[in-house]
Parts: C-alpha cells; sequence; structure tokens
C-alpha cells in the first residue's frame, strides 16, 4: 500500500466552494487518493473534540492523515528556556494527530543561525536526546517525529543529517522531502539511482521497517546559489525534480510510504498525478 495526499486544502477545494477540513474527505477519496497532511504551521490550535471528529471523517473514507508541526520550532537555538516551546509544539502536535488517528510527524529540526554547523548539529542532538525521553515519559512510543529534509543551506537537514539524527531513536523518521533535496543541490535529483542512494543510505542505516514507511514530500522547487526559492506546480517545466524516477525506486523495493503534495495551489491535482505515474512505471 503506498499513499498519495496533498498538503493541506488546494485551491481548487476552495474554488468549489468548501470551507472545512471534514469536507476535504469525501473529496480526496472521490479523487482516489488516500492520504493527507493537515497543518499546524502557525500553532496547535485544533480542540481534542475536533481533532476526533477528524480523524473519524478521514477514517471513514479511508485517508490516512499526517500533520506538519509548527514552523517555529527551532532545536538549534543557543537558549535552552527558548526551546521549551520547540517541545511543546512536538508534543502537542503529536497528541493531537494521535487523536486524529495518524502517526507521522513533520518537524523542522532548526537553523543554524550564528553558530558553526557542528555546534547546531551537536545542539539539535542534545536537545532530540530529551524529545526522546519526552516521547516515552507522554507515552508517545507508537508515534514518529518525521524530521525533514531542507532546502536552503542555512537550515539543518541535508538528507544524510537527517538520517544520522534518525539513528538515534526508533521514533524518528525522515521526511525526505525531495524538492528541498534537488534544491539544496542545484538540481542533481535526475534518475532512478540518483533517488536510489538516499533509500539505500536509509535502509543501511534505519533498516528495513523505517524506510519502507518513510514519509515523503514532493514538489516542484524554484531554486537558486542560496536553495529553495519557491514551490511550483507540475506544470512547471522549468524546475525539477520529476516523480517518475522516484516512483520506479519505491516500486522496486515495495515501498509503502506517505507522499504528500507541496505543489504550490494544485496539491491535490499534483497528487493524483504522481499516483497516476507510479500506478503505470
Ligand atoms: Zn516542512
Ligand atoms: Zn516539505
Amino acid at each position: 500500500m503506498i499513499y498519495f495526499g496533498p498538503s493541506g486544502n488546494d485551491d481548487e477545494f476552495y474554488s468549489l466552494g468548501f470551507k472545512h477540513t471534514t469536507e476535504s474527505a469525501p473529496w480526496l477519496k472521490e479523487k482516489g487518493l488516500n492520504a493527507f497532511e493537515y497543518a499546524f504551521n502557525r500553532g496547535v490550535n485544533i480542540s481534542d473534540e475536533k481533532a476526533i471528529e477528524l480523524g473519524k471523517v478521514f477514517a471513514d473514507n479511508g485517508i490516512r492523515v499526517s500533520a506538519h508541526a509548527p514552523y517555529y520550532i527551532n532545536l538549534a537555538n543557543p537558549e535552552d528556556e527558548l526551546v521549551e516551546k520547540s517541545y511543546v509544539y512536538i508534543i502537542s502536535g503529536l497528541k493531537k494527530l494521535k487523536l486524529m488517528g495518524g502517526n507521522h510527524l513533520v518537524v523542522h529540526v532548526g537553523s543554524q543561525g550564528k553558530l558553526t554547523r557542528e555546534e547546531a548539529i551537536s545542539l539539535i542532538y542534545k536537545r532530540l536526546e530529551k524529545l526522546k525521553e519526552l516521547l516515552v515519559k507522554e507515552n508517545l512510543c507508537d508515534m514518529y517525529v518525521c524530521l525533514e529534509t531542507m532546502g536552503k543551506p542555512a537550515q539543518i537537514g541535508t538528507y544524510e543529517e537527517i538520517i544520522d539524527m534518525c539513528t538515534m531513536c526508533d521514533n524518528f523518521m525522515p521526511t525526505f522531502d525531495f524538492g528541498h533535496i534537488n534544491a539544496l543541490t542545484g538540481g542533481k535529483l535526475k534518475t532512478s539511482e540518483d533517488y536510489e542512494k538516499i533509500i539505500k543510505l536509509c535502509y543501511n542505516k534505519l533498516g528495513e521497517k523505517r524506510t519502507n514507511d518513510v514519509h515523503v514530500h514532493f514538489s516542484k522547487i524554484e531554486f537558486g546559489a542560496k536553495g529553495e526559492i519557491r514551490h511550483h506546480t507540475f506544470e512547471d517545466e522549468k524546475y525539477g525534480p520529476e516523480f517518475g524516477p522516484l516512483a520506479r525506486v519505491f516500486k522496486k523495493y515495495k515501498m509503502s510510504p506517505m507522499v504528500i503534495c507541496e505543489s504550490r495551489g494544485t496539491q491535490s491535482k499534483d497528487a493524483k498525478i504522481m499516483k497516476e505515474i507510479y500506478e503505470n512505471c
């Protein structure tokens, strides 16, 4: 089983007059999609009742749900007190997502700021150690914190860095954002071999279970010397990456990832395109 769906509600959803995410589940099902990523981007504000209601609607329609933690998280912040809020965002995000019936919470680990890369990474490891303890304490060991690969050099999160961080704890897994990886490397993701190198590293370091279930973001992303600039739609022909070569790797390794489309405004349409590419490759 492989899962395809949008990140949040897209332009088409709103243009059809839909307003609430509960309406999204039957609509996605009708399109043949089976995943949805809920955005806690600006805070974890949903009530428990609403989270349970959403979870039920998604489950009734066969849609697997994940969530994206707030953008304010920075585990590389030099001030310990300022990191406390990051833990709160992650733990509260996991709890709400659990009520929704999902288990993949996407997290950006942080930015380098004025630190050297080594200093920032060593701070992140220290904070992830604490997060690991919190997961046990809060009874969240059935959940995955999905650390995302990032698209700008100033952000922490090359795919190698992320895979290494995930070796710390069985509840950490990568979110491979292949648009980001492509932007960060100046457009190096082209062939199946390029993608396979990343998947193989993941298998070798994290094992079969987590690699098969890995979280994926996919969109075409414009980039420059400083990495990611903006997300485009699949109609864009100038910027990559292409999904076909990656779909072949998913098939070859019989993987069952959640593949979330982050196109600019056309997430559900492009998720459907990815599903078709996968089925026909
Ligand atoms: Zn993200
Ligand atoms: Zn992403």
